[in-house]
């Protein structure tokens, strides 16, 4: 193991959080080793700011409880102790280690670990994370970085290195081939290339993790900031197809609507400003959806009534692969439904319009359709103006014979893609 002091890596304990400074003096004085571990100590020397401090501990959770009366346990897959000091939650991890495969403490499955509650060392535990930056140690109560796995030369050469053999680790859980894209992207890491080698060979296990464990990785990879350039990342790595199978006939060249909602996201992330994953499945599913309603819609179905049952029907064949929460999908749902709505711009129903729930989102929908259909275009900008023009003016536009009128003409049917 190596020691790093504090003059050489320059994180003082006061910009750590003084909360897990507590949790860990707390636990030292009761004799028990207690650092800050993972990506909080990462996200320091990489000059990113700390999402969360985790607490990783020789007492065992039961102990953690004893010692803190804020302290709850938690957990199947991983057994943890939460300590809540007012809206902060420190999470604090008992060590673990590699005990013996068939424990009763852990279950394996073709390599694949179902359950991991063997406890073990402070080195064993080190080696048990996934990559070695994310394997750091940091002691407030000396100001030293403990690092057991060489991720403090890594962390320095922005290098993201898995931990042990990187075959086995990534059938271990196939999920650290998600999270490699993402602190690859996000940190602006290189991957070593016995890490990057087997990605591509190893992405179709992905198909084995649980779809719920996949929706919530799914939703740190695009709503980070780095939407865009982690998309392109799962793309070259076989990933993408494995989360989302067949949406586009060419995943590196998604369609111009996929590119600009993703784009957008990042530009919101960057802005402080809220960001929906249903707004993104929104985008991800429309081709499918689009395709399919107008089928539906030849078949002379409304298209309001076409578009749910065609986005029911591409909700239920990607919830075999990730499982889209119910929030998302419908307002995915209500998305799609509302487009054909905007065609309608004579009376008060336009006007209502404005005033619905999803309007906005579905307003920012249309106007990524215009890339794809230019022809939405002047319906676009009449959207947008009215939502920009005094009440006098809204209703002279919604009057028929009005600006806002729209000449009758036969309906052109979009050639299926
Ligand atoms: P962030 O919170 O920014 O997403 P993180 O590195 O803190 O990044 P968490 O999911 O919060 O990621 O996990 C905390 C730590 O637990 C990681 O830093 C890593 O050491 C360990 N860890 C998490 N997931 C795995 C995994 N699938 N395999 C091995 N170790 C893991
Ligand atoms: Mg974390």
């Amino acid at each position: 193991m190596r020691v790093i002091e504090c003059k050489d890596h320059g994180i003082q304990s006061r910009h750590v959080s003084a909360n897990a400074c507590k949790v860990i003096e707390r636990l030292q004085q009761a004799g028990h080793a207690a650092y800050i571990v993972g990506g909080s100590i990462r996200d320091l020397l990489l000059g990113h700011r700390p999402k969360d401090f985790d607490v990783a501990t020789s007492a065992t959770p039961e102990q953690v409880r004893e010692l803190m009366r804020n302290a709850r346990l938690i957990g199947r897959r991983f057994r943890l102790a939460h300590v809540r000091f007012g809206r902060e939650i420190i999470e604090v991890a008992t060590f673990r280690g590699n005990g013996s495969e068939d424990s009763e403490h852990r279950e394996v499955d073709q390599g694949r670990l179902i359950r991991d509650n063997v406890y073990g060392t402070e080195p064993e535990d080190a080696e048990r994370r996934d990559f070695t930056i994310n394997a750091l140690m940091y002691d407030p109560a000396t100001e030293t970085i403990r690092d057991h796995v060489d991720g403090y030369e890594d962390v320095r050469a922005r290098r993201l290195r898995l931990i042990g053999d990187p075959v086995t680790r990534y059938r271990e859980d196939p999920v650290r081939l998600l999270r490699a894209i993402r602190f690859m992207v996000k940190l602006d890491l290189t991957m070593e290339p016995a890490t990057a080698g087997p990605m591509v060979s190893m992405a179709p296990l992905l198909g084995e993790i649980p779809p719920a464990r996949l929706f919530d990785e799914i939703l740190k990879l695009f709503l980070s900031g780095c939407a865009w350039p982690t998309y392109q990342a799962l793309v070259r790595q076989a990933l993408w197809k494995e989360l989302f199978p067949d949406l586009f006939p060419d995943p590196a060249q998604p369609p111009p609507l996929v590119e600009q909602a993703l784009k957008n996201t990042d530009d919101r992330v960057a802005r402080g400003l809220p960001v929906t994953p249903g707004f993104l499945f929104a985008a991800f599913l429309w081709q499918r959806v689009k395709a399919r309603a107008d089928q539906l819609i030849a078949a002379g179905m409304a298209p309001v009534d076409a578009l749910a049952e065609a986005g029911e029907e591409a909700m239920a064949a990607q919830a075999r692969q990730v499982a889209i929460h119910r929030r998302f999908s419908t307002m995915s749902k209500e998305i799609w439904c509302m487009q054909p709505r905007f065609e309608k711009r004579r009376g008060k129903r336009a006007l209502r319009l404005i005033n619905e729930r999803r309007f906005r989102a579905a307003y920012d929908f249309l106007l990524l359709r215009v890339l794809e259909e230019p022809e939405l275009e002047e319906l676009a900008q009449w959207w947008t103006r009215i939502q920009e023009v005094d009440n006098e003016e809204k209703h002279r536009m919604v009057q028929p014979g009005g600006k806002g009128r729209k000449r009758r003409r036969p309906r052109k049917r979009k050639a299926v893609q």
